[in-house]
Order: structure tokens, then sequence, then C-alpha cells
């Protein structure tokens, strides 16, 4: 495709330009490969009665009533909608024009989720509107502010026709799959003719991507030489494990032997230990820097999280620092002086393990001797990163510590270059989590048990999901629960946390949480991966139907840390894959069936961001393509002489360095 400039495009100016630019869009390729994250389907709307709660429905319904009042500085619009089958209210928030700009007994498409107020009542919530004589398919692309969808669209239809597509895929499988083209597969994501031509346009997208991604990944592996060759025996590590204050497991024992052995090696170690939730991954971590350190080399380690990378940080210096090894913690919210004092000593090699979040391989950080890199990831550590630091000189050990169990099929292929070590088996005397489905109508009896449970000095984490689409509702949200709360139990100490609060507040509610000294703990989702504190026995997850069966088991992985009993309540309606999770404390047993039933897209609960996460796991619908990927990169990489398989393997290495997993601040 040729890189054409986006300023030739009619109705962009200045302001437009820059609104693509700074959503990552810097020419008309960039905009044609930024995919719709949805598609209305206009000649099938559910009937209101027909609604599915917890997803966007499109309805098609004539409004009655109308009225907008006033609640916390808040406008809430609320409308009748009725349609042959019945009748449902819809919502809307801060919109207060709406009120003049709907007419009771006109006639539309309603787009948006249904889901249940407090008193649990139905109701679609801030939906779309469209016009009724609205027909076909239309795609949803992810809003760009100061660009309306349908600016938008037409952007999009200019670019198709400037720019002109290259076939990358060679012969042998667009045949074997009876693929369209790349120009016909282009032209109907955005502009769908059908359903089927639609399918087989994203079905093509996603095979390509990963055919590409699987490429990139296998043909990397190969080469990689210059590592760091470390001393990694036994004795070495004693005295870390002598000051860990418990015996390793027997997995732990026999992953860390597989990591030494690759520090060892003067291949750089390239490896990803996956394990259920509370395995004690950290304590590898913190081995492997440990002997990064003994051999005079620096370590990073990096969290998804400000609030992950803190609590590391804090573990990190507890264990590490009386066998004199000095940490540092970086993060994005590091005050400037302090930053450039760590930089300094960074670079000086005053400090061995540098904590922090994706800061700490940016532009501007300069390692004296950086032997090892380990992620607690959440977007994945790839080819990317890795070349940018070998840009830098360095070609440190890297060590991928996974947030959730991956089922086998799927790590072999978003991690088809590295070493997969899985700690199957958990510390001992750890009581599994008893999981209870609560419905609504139980609430009252739930905060009884929690009561009783805070009395008998326990603690509680209580989660509210990401109902809207914006940080700002999402607080109100978490907010509401949180005065709710703190309402029916005034004698416990309530605090909140949520992902519109500073960094260093966060901090300080989960530290005081980890001291004990907050009862109820009501979040969003910024707790997910990887909090540690042992006293917290119950997690109440609210509308727990909005959450995929992985990052529940994440969330209810948070309790059983400690000697008591623990519990972790959904709220909500009762569902086959809620049910399953009452069922199992398996973390692979769960995300097998999360694959299963919602694909790889939804099952790893990244919050899509950059075009590849996106493309790469939401079109890959299903597992199949995914084995199917890992068979053509074979076949192309049997034969790379071939002129299409070259050209296919070029293309793939270029496109990893332009287009690479980037990580992305939470
Ligand atoms: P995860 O694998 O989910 O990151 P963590 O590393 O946070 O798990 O470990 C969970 C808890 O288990 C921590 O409190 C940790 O100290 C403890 N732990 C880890 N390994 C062991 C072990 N071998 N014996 C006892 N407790 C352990
Ligand atoms: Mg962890």
């Amino acid at each position: 495709m040729q890189g054409t400039e986006l300023g030739a495009l009619k109705g962009v100016g200045k302001a437009r330009l820059q609104a693509l630019q700074s959503a990552g869009i810097a020419d008309l390729q960039g905009l044609l490969l930024r995919f719709p994250r949805e598609y209305l389907y206009f000649e099938e709307p559910r009937p209101l009665r027909g609604v599915t709660l917890g997803e966007k429905n499109l309805v098609r319904a004539k409004l009655l009533r109308l009225r907008t009042g006033y609640a916390k500085g808040r406008a809430i619009t609320t409308a009748q909608l009725r349609d042959e089958s019945g009748e449902l209210e819809a919502v809307w928030f801060n919109q207060p024009y709406l009120q003049k700009q709907l007419e009771p007994g006109e006639e539309g498409f309603f787009y948006g989720y249904a889901l249940k107020d407090a008193a649990g009542k139905v109701r679609l919530s801030n939906p779309l509107r469209f016009a009724p004589t609205e027909s076909g398919i239309l795609p949803l692309y992810a809003p760009l502010e100061g660009l309306p969808q349908k600016t938008y669209r037409s952007l999009v239809r200019q670019a198709l026709e400037l720019c002109r597509v290259e076939e990358i895929l060679p012969d042998f499988v667009l045949q074997q799959f009876r693929l369209p083209t790349a120009a016909e597969s282009l032209a109907n994501v955005h502009f769908p003719a059908d359903r089927a031509a639609l399918t087989a346009a994203l079905s093509r997208a996603g095979l390509e991507e990963l055919l590409l991604f699987q490429l990139a990944a296998l043909s990397s592996q190969e080469k990689e030489t210059g590592g760091q060759a470390m001393a990694a025996g036994k004795a070495l590590v004693q005295p870390f494990l002598d000051a860990l204050g418990f015996p390793l497991t027997g997995a732990q024992s026999r992953v860390l032997g597989e990591i030494l052995a690759d520090m060892e090696s003067d291949r750089p170690m390239a490896r990803l230990v996956e394990g259920d939730v509370g395995c004690g991954k950290t304590a590898l971590a913190l081995a492997a820097l440990y002997v990064a350190a003994q051999n005079g080399f620096q370590g990073a380690l990096m969290a998804p999280t400000e609030v992950l990378a803190a609590q590391h940080y804090q573990g990190a210096k507890a264990l590490l620092e009386p066998l004199g090894v000095r940490v540092g913690l970086l993060t994005g919210s590091t005050k400037a002086r302090e930053r450039r004092m760590l930089l300094e000593s960074l670079e000086n090699g005053w400090v061995d393990v540098l904590v922090g979040t994706h800061a700490l391989i940016s532009e501007g950080v300069r390692y004296h001797r950086l032997g090892l890199v380990v992620t607690d990831e959440q977007h994945r550590f790839g080819v990317r990163q890795r070349t940018r630091l070998a840009q830098k000189g360095l070609s440190p050990h890297v060590l991928v510590m996974s947030a959730t169990p991956i089922p086998r099929t799927l790590a072999l292929v978003l991690y088809a270059d590295l070493s997969l070590s899985v700690v199957d088996e958990l510390p001992p005397g750890r009581k599994p989590v008893t999981t209870r489905l609560v419905p609504e109508s139980k609430r009252e009896g739930l905060y009884g048990f929690l009561d009783a449970e805070m009395g008998r000095g326990r603690q509680v984490y209580v989660i509210c999901p990401l109902v809207e689409e914006t940080d700002e509702l999402d607080a109100a949200n978490a907010e509401q629960t949180f005065g709710d709360l703190q309402r029916r139990l005034p004698d416990r100490r309530v605090a909140l946390l949520h992902g519109r609060m500073a960094g260093p507040q966060k901090e300080a509610v989960l530290q005081a949480f980890a001291a004990g000294q907050i009862d109820a703990l009501v979040s969003t989702t910024v707790i997910e991966v990887g909090v540690n504190v042992p006293n917290a026995t119950i997690m109440v997850i609210q509308n727990a139907e909005r959450f995929g069966l992985a990052q529940l088991h994440q969330l209810r992985g948070r309790v059983g840390r400690g000697q008591e009993q623990s519990w972790c309540f959904l709220l909500g309606e009762s569902s086959e894959r809620l049910r399953f999770l009452c069922s199992t404390t398996d973390g692979f047993a769960v995300a097998q069936k999360d694959l299963e039933l919602r694909g790889p897209g939804d099952f790893l609960g990244v919050r899509q961001h950059g075009l590849l996460d996106k493309n790469l796991l939401a079109l890959a619908g299903d597992v199949g393509l995914l084995r199917t990927a890992r068979d053509l990169a074979a076949r192309v990489l049997e034969d790379p002489e071939d002129p299409q398989n070259a050209r296919l393997l070029d293309y793939a290495k270029g496109y990893m360095q332009d287009k690479g997993f980037v990580f992305q601040p939470n």
C-alpha cells in the first residue's frame, strides 16, 4: 500500500489532522488499517423484550414519554421506548440537550448496553440514535474527539479510493482458504456489502495478522546472540532462597531451574512463565533479579500499572535490600527531581534493580549494565521491545510473567517467540476460594455477611465493572457503590479506588488497605492484576456478567491468599459462564473455557488499544484460525526462497518493527 498523506483528504484541516495523528494514524494506510470496532446490522434489530442483558443491543422503536431530571449535578434523560414486543426505558447521562432534540412519537434505531439500574430495572444505557431509514451494515469506529463517525467514514471512503492495496498473501494461501483479495477484503471491512462478505473479509484480516505475527516471531527467534552469560549456580541463589521465608514449591523450583539455565547461556533468555493466580511468580522474578545483581548486572522489573509497580517495589526492596541489592522505583508519577536523580544513579550503576511501569525502557532511560528485564505483563513484551533494546546496544535476558493462565494452543501462537515455563502448583495450605452466584435480590443478605466478616477483622474488595466506556462514568459508577456501602455499613471503614485518581492517591489507598486500615475497598478493575493482601478474604464482583471468565478468575485470585476461608460473590444473572466459575478454581480450566466461549479476543481481558492487539485478538475469532496460522507459517518457512514467501517474510519483518506491540499505560 502506498503511504499517502492524510492532508490529501477532503475535510481534513489542521484540527482533524491533529486528531488523527494523536490517535496514532499517520497516513492513509494507518487510516485503513484502523478497523471498525463493531458493526450494526440494521436488518436485525432485537425486540425490546428480547434484549440481552450486559450486552449492546440494537433496537428499533418508537419513542414515547421523555423527561430530564438532575441528580448529583448530572442530567439524566429518560425515555420510554416501545415496539411490537413491549416497552423498555432508555437513559442518557449528561446530555440535557436531548430533551429538545428528541421528539415523542418519533421512530428510530437505538443502540446501547442493556443494563440493570440500582433498583434492578433493565434499561438501555446511553444508546446511540439512528434514523429509521438506515439499512444494511454500519461500521462503528472507536470514537475520536472532533471526528464524528460520519466524517470519519467519509475519510475512510476517500482513502480506499486513493490507495492501491498490495496483495501480500501467497497464492497458495488465498486458494486453499478461498480468501478474498487484499483490496476486496479491506473494502468490505469498512463498507461491508453483506454479512458474508464481511465475515470473509474479517477472517482474511485475522488470518493475515496472525500469520505475519507468527512469521515475525518465528524468524526473529533464531538469530539472537550476544546475550550475557551469567553465573547462576545453586550456591549463588541460596542466600536469596534463605531470605525468602518459605521453601519454593516443586513447580517453582523446576521453573527457577529453567530460568537460571537460560541466564547461564550467552543466548538472551526469552521465557514466558505462566501459572495460576497466586502460584508465586513474583518470587521467581525476584530470584532472577537477585542473580543478575550478583553478576554485577542491573535488572528492570516492569509492571502494567503504577499500583502494581509500587507493590513490587515494596516487595523487592524488603527482600533484596537486606541482601545488598539496591532497588529503585520509576513510574509516570515520579517527580522530576527524583526522576533525575534516579536516572543518574541508574546510569552510574548505583541502582541494581529498577522497578516501574513501561517507562523503564523508554527513551532517556540509560542503564549502566542492563542484564535482565522482567515484565509482569499485561500487554505483551515482544519482538518490538527487544528490537528497541537491541538498538540501544542491549541484549538483556527477558523474562515475561503472564498475568493469566493461557491455554497452550493460544500461548504457542501469542508467545511463539518465547520458551514456555508453567508453574502448575500452588503453595501449600491454600484453602480454595468458595465462589457463589448472588442474585440482585439477595444483595441485602450479602451485606450482612460482609459486615459479620469485617467484624472478625477480615477485609473485603467490591469490584465495579467498566460499564460505560469512559473513565469518568466508570468512576461515577464506583462512587455510587461506594456511597451505598458507606450508608449500609456505617461502622465500617470503606474506601474508593478508581482509574481517575492520581497515582500517589491510589497508592495511599492501597497501602492503607494492605495495612488493614480499610475494611472494604470499592474499586474499578485497577486492582485486577497482582495486588496481594492476604487478610482480604471476600471478593464481591458487581455485574459479574460484564467480565470475561479469565478476568473474573483473576479478580477472584485477589482473595484466598492467607490461611482463612475466602469467598468470591458474583452479583448478577446466572449464566453458563458464571456457573462454570463457581464449579472450579483451576485457572487453566477457566482459561480454556473462556477461549471456547468467547474466542481469544476477550479472553485476555485486554482493553484493546493498538492496531495489532485489536486485529490479532478481536478478529481471530476462533481457535481454528490460530492453528491455521501456525501451520501456514510453518509452510512458508519451509520454503523461504520462494518469491511470494520471501516477500511475505520481508513484510512480516518490517511489519513487526513498524507496528509491533507497544506498551499502553493503563
Ligand atoms: P502470582 O503468581 O499470582 O504473582 P504471587 O507471587 O503474588 O503470585 O504470590 C502469591 C503469594 O504466595 C504471596 O504472598 C507469596 O509470598 C506467596 N508464596 C509464593 N510462593 C510461596 C511458597 N513456595 N510457599 C508459600 N507461600 C508462597
Ligand atoms: Mg503476580
